[in-house]
């Protein structure tokens, strides 16, 4: 019997996984805040629905791929979300990139109603999803992790399982985030530096990316950077700002001092204050080139 699996976000990462699993043979009941976001996957296949909690089923699945914690909650604990609906051993596979504290939360939240949760954030952007070639972290109740692996199969190039307690895949998730931001500054400033002595910026962006920083982190955002080509944005600014807090606040819980991310949080933070809140978050790099007077 082909599994249906209910899917709530369809955003830039939500739209090309639900592509991913009509394509596995999933049939894939969807909802969007804005309706008209569904057109594509319902050509595609999907079954669109009006109200948030008819796309969960007593023991059903539900993925959610929503902004942040906010929308998260929302959508669960709202009167007409689907929280209270996925009982009988249902799971939510949390998709998104939240808190560690928010899947602690969430976990708890749906054993009470005996349903699962299973955060399972992903590495990977827009174009990686579309290639079903993300990069998915996993943690929650072993029985519920075993039954999403296939549908995570159907979304992804490989699976990391972080163990049973909710928040970990969190943990990791917001890490590898920091690392990215992290690279993205220290590359925008070498490649000032070149372009302050006459070299060609992308040139060093590609000799970096070719030679000891041959990864995909340095290689795509260094092409970006080095082009200065931000929009349209795979990932908006905004949402990595949302990470970058996210990062602070368990660095913060857990007395995990982490000087950098408190600089790259000024630094998203002025950027969305100059109004590029929905550029690619690698127009952060915009601030350092400033500050070198080279916009
Ligand atoms: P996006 O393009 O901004 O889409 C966000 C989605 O969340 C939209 O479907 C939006 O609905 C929905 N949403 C926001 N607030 C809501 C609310 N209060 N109630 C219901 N729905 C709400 O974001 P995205 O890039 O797809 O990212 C989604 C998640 O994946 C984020 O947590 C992000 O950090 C994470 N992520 C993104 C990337 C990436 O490269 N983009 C990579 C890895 C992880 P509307 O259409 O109505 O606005």
């Amino acid at each position: 019997m082909t599994q249906e699996i209910g899917f709530i976000g369809l955003g830039n990462m939500g739209q090309p996984m639900v592509m991913n699993l009509l394509k596995a043979g999933f049939k894939v009941k969807v909802y969007n805040r804005t309706p008209e976001k569904a057109k594509e996957v319902v050509a595609a296949g999907a079954i669109q629905v009006n109200q948030l909690a008819d796309v969960a089923e007593p023991g059903g699945v539900v993925i959610t791929m929503v902004s942040n914690d906010q929308a998260l909650e929302e959508i669960v604990f709202h009167e007409k979300g689907f929280g209270k609906k996925l009982t009988h051993g249902g799971i939510h596979l949390s998709m998104s990139t939240v808190a560690p504290e928010t899947s602690r939360k969430l976990a708890a939240f749906h054993q009470e109603q005996g349903s699962y949760y299973v955060a399972s954030p992903v590495f990977g952007r827009p174009e990686a999803a579309a290639e079903q070639k993300l990069f998915i972290l996993s943690s929650g109740r072993n029985e519920a992790k075993l039954r999403v692996t296939p549908i995570q199969e159907a979304l992804g190039q490989r699976i990391f399982d972080i163990g049973e307690e909710p928040g970990n895949a969190n943990v990791i998730k917001l890490g590898g985030n920091f690392m990215i931001m992290a690279a993205m500054e220290a590359m925008t400033e070498s490649f000032n530096l070149a372009e302050k002595n006459g070299i060609d910026r992308e040139l060093a962006a590609e000799i970096y990316a070719s030679t000891l920083f041959n990864c995909t982190v340095y290689n795509g955002y260094g092409s970006m950077i080095g082009k200065r080509n931000f929009e349209p944005a795979g990932f908006k600014l905004a949402l990595g700002l949302k990470d970058c807090n996210l990062v602070l606040e368990e660095a913060n819980a857990k007395q995990n001092p982490m000087p950098i991310a408190s600089l790259l949080h000024d630094t998203l933070l002025a950027s969305v204050a100059k109004g590029r809140e929905n550029q690619d978050w690698s127009a952060l790099s915009r601030i350092a080139s400033e500050n070198a007077g080279l916009e």
